[in-house]
């Protein structure tokens, strides 16, 4: 159980992992004292200990101390870091038995083994965490992933997404009443699309008053907001005091600055997502909102998507968070994100602690 004990440890660093805890919870050796000696050790929050030892009982880190001893597994040679989070993601969104993109939904088996697939290469890519945004059938994944059933990251889920239809949304006190719903259903946050796809223009679907309805009562019920905005939804849903901005494009570098100013996350996805769309091709044209028009506009906007990252990068005090919103394709290679991210100017380190420390301020 030597590799067990090993997940258990790696992962147990950030402190908010269900299934280290459970792997403890299943062991008899719960309150047991492992001791790992490492080379160098990522503290989460961007500092790199050097020959140092980690000290672990049950599923908690209880000291980093290079004396501690006896050394159960030897890491030297190696570095060692907490299980990263991934902010956005589609956990469930997967290809169908003929190959093609299936989206996130269904409920046969087929579906759940492909889901509960997604969620293990998820892990194994080393994500201990994940915003799932959002489909109702989240829920049994999240809930057999945290019983102990299946082997999966821990998952917060959005269930459904407020998608904004303009007025016919409906009013501030209907939004409220949706929101409310969500929060029945098991949600962990709110996923909020305000804006129109970025090809038909990316023009707001919610006015300013609705997502100022939106924001506050998910704030009310305790909930985080991650909203799907371009151009002006940026600053729309900065000002209504929304948690996280996805995507991004067409923001100003004075709207980056006000998400800066106002502590409001951004999670602008550099280049995994189009890249998976492009490399899969033959798997989604044909498929639900993709043809060959959606390709030719997803070639034009991976440029777009660099130079909003070395933008962002430069803004002072703007808190880029880790998302993939990994789809099918996807799953597994969400590290690659970090690639295009180092490459856009992102220092690696704060590349690790986008998916650690500053990932936790936002997820708990
Ligand atoms: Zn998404």
């Amino acid at each position: 159980m030597r590799s067990q004990k090993i997940i258990l440890c790696i992962l147990s660093m950030s402190g908010i992992c269900a299934l280290a805890q459970r792997i403890a919870s299943q062991t008899p050796a719960q309150s047991q004292r492992i001791v790992i000696a490492a080379s160098a050790v990522l503290d989460g929050k961007g500092q790199v200990l050097r020959d140092t030892r980690i000290v672990v009982e049950g599923s908690k880190i209880v000291a980093i101390d290079p004396k501690a001893g006896p050394v159960d597994y030897d890491l030297r040679g190696l570095t060692v870091l907490p299980g990263w989070i991934d902010a956005h993601v589609h956990i469930t969104w997967r290809f169908g038995k003929d190959g093609k993109n299936a989206g996130m939904e269904g409920t046969t088996q087929e579906v759940a083994y492909e889901a509960a697939s997604n969620a293990w290469v998820t892990l194994m890519a080393g994500f201990t965490t994940v915003q799932s945004v959002g489909a109702p059938n989240d829920i049994p994944l999240r809930d057999a992933i945290a019983k102990g059933i299946l082997p999966g990251p821990r998952i917060l889920t959005a269930v459904e997404p407020l998608i904004g239809r303009g007025e016919q949304t409906g009013t501030p006190d209907e939004i409220r009443a949706f929101l409310r719903k969500q929060k029945e259903a098991g949600a962990n946050l709110i996923k909020i699309f305000a804006s129109q796809s970025i090809r038909l223009g990316g023009g707001m679907t919610l006015s300013q008053e609705q997502l100022n309805a939106a924001c506050d009562e998910a704030k009310k019920q305790g909930l985080r907001t991650l909203v799907h905005a371009y151009k002006d939804a940026v600053r729309a849903a900065t000002l209504a005091g929304c948690t996280e901005i996805e995507h991004g494009l067409g923001a100003s570098d004075d709207d980056l600055k006000l998400m800066a100013e106002k502590g409001t996350y951004f999670d602008p996805q550099d280049g995994l997502l189009i890249e998976t769309f492009l490399r899969n091709k033959d798997r989604y044209l044909g498929t639900p909102f993709f043809n060959e028009e959606t390709f030719a506009g997803l070639e034009k906007a991976l440029p777009l998507h660099h130079e909003l990252m070395r933008r962002a990068v430069k803004i002072p005090g703007l808190k880029i968070v880790f998302g993939t919103d990994a789809v099918a394709g996807a799953h597994g290679r969400n590290a690659e994100e970090f690639i295009h991210r180092v490459r856009d100017g992102v220092t690696s380190m704060a590349a690790m602690v986008s998916a650690l420390r500053l990932a936790i301020s936002f997820c708990s």
